[in-house]
């Protein structure tokens, strides 16, 4: 990574709260808290996952943004420009050049459409092309997503699932975009098929010069194609670092209660299974101190009353732990970090 260089995407402090109102007035009672103050960046041609578990901020943080649904705080750099600031009119000169892909692609093509006219459609709107130029536009990335020109004459209810995700991937690959944001894009498909599309993400990076936030609940997934990883859990980032780094050296003990699920075809290998006790607190009452310590196997008093500091505890490497929290009175009973290197 290009540390010193400027990042395409900055988001910083990120928050989106939903407001959940009750009474005959509809007056707020409370929020839900779906991204908590979570800051990252992406530098160019990088692959950044964000992963965790269902409800944890991960889809609300790409949506937000892309000002699907904008986000309560916080701000968010495009080539080092914040995009949150301008209206929406303004914000669509950067909607070109940042695209997202979607898990479910058959809710995202409109179905009376042809895959032309769905190709066509936001090259038209962004006035881009002549129609001559749009055409040999949409035969030509159409082609290199692996579709013939006979199949853009059908409909999206034609294809199977793999091949409508490669109708998405047309879709954004034809604005020429710098940033695609992918939200469980290849977690509707057969494990077979989701190789094959990977392998066409990552092949289409390294032509079209792409940067990725990929976002995914399977980290299994994600292992292959990103450079770092963030772990999110209640709208708010636990651990950040290099793939490397992660898988073999995780610090957080969700991190790791993640890494310990996945399945292992190596015999030798034997892996102790952390399994965590209950389900993901409500993001609208979330416990005190730290966000994770109702379902933490190294929870202690501290965990309860303080929150842990987000910090950089090794170069490139982040976590919100107070086993790791130089500050943390706990520091003095730290367990884990002398081994964990
Ligand atoms: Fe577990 Fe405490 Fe660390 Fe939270 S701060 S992850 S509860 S040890």
């Amino acid at each position: 990574m290009n540390k010193g260089k400027q990042p395409v995407l900055k988001v910083k402090n990120m928050k989106k709260h939903f407001p959940i109102k009750g009474g005959i007035i509809k007056r707020t009672k409370s929020y839900v808290r779906a991204v908590d103050g979570i800051s990252f960046d992406v530098q160019e041609q990088e692959t950044f996952s964000l992963v965790g578990e269902s409800g944890c901020g991960k889809s609300t943080t790409g949506r937000s943004i892309l000002r699907l649904t904008e986000p309560t705080d916080g701000e968010v750099y495009f080539n080092g420009e914040e995009v949150l600031e301008c209206t929406q009119k303004e914000f669509r000169k950067y909607r070109k050049d940042m695209q997202m892909i979607f898990q479910d692609p058959f809710s995202s093509l409109n179905p009376r459409m042809t895959v032309k006219s769905l190709l066509l459609e936001p090259l038209m709107t962004h006035k881009l092309y002549s129609k001559e130029e749009a055409l040999d536009k949409v035969y030509e990335v159409a082609e290199r997503v692996g579709l013939s020109k006979e199949q853009v004459s059908r409909h999206p209810h034609e294809f199977s699932g793999g091949q409508r995700q490669r109708i998405s991937i047309a879709r954004a690959l034809i604005m020429n975009p710098k940033l695609i944001i992918l939200d469980e894009a290849v977690s509707a498909l057969d494990v077979s098929i989701q190789a094959q599309i990977l392998n066409l993400l990552i092949d289409l990076q390294k032509e079209f010069k792409l940067t990725y936030v990929f976002i995914s609940h399977d980290l299994n997934v994600v292992k292959h194609l990103s450079d770092r990883i963030g772990v999110m859990y209640l709208g708010q980032m636990m651990e950040m670092t290099t793939t490397e780094s992660l898988f073999n050296h995780p610090l957080h003990p969700y991190t790791k209660s993640l890494l310990s699920a996945i399945p292992s075809y190596d015999r030798n290998k034997k892996k102790d299974r952390i399994v965590l006790k209950g389900d993901v607190p409500d993001p609208a009452n979330p416990p005190s101190g730290c966000p994770f310590r109702l379902r933490c196997p190294q929870a202690h008093e501290l965990c309860e009353t303080q929150k842990p500091t987000y910090q950089e505890v090794k170069d490139n490497h982040w976590v919100a732990c107070h086993l790791y929290n130089e500050d943390s009175r706990v520091n003095e009973t730290k367990q884990g970090l002398e081994h964990a290197y």
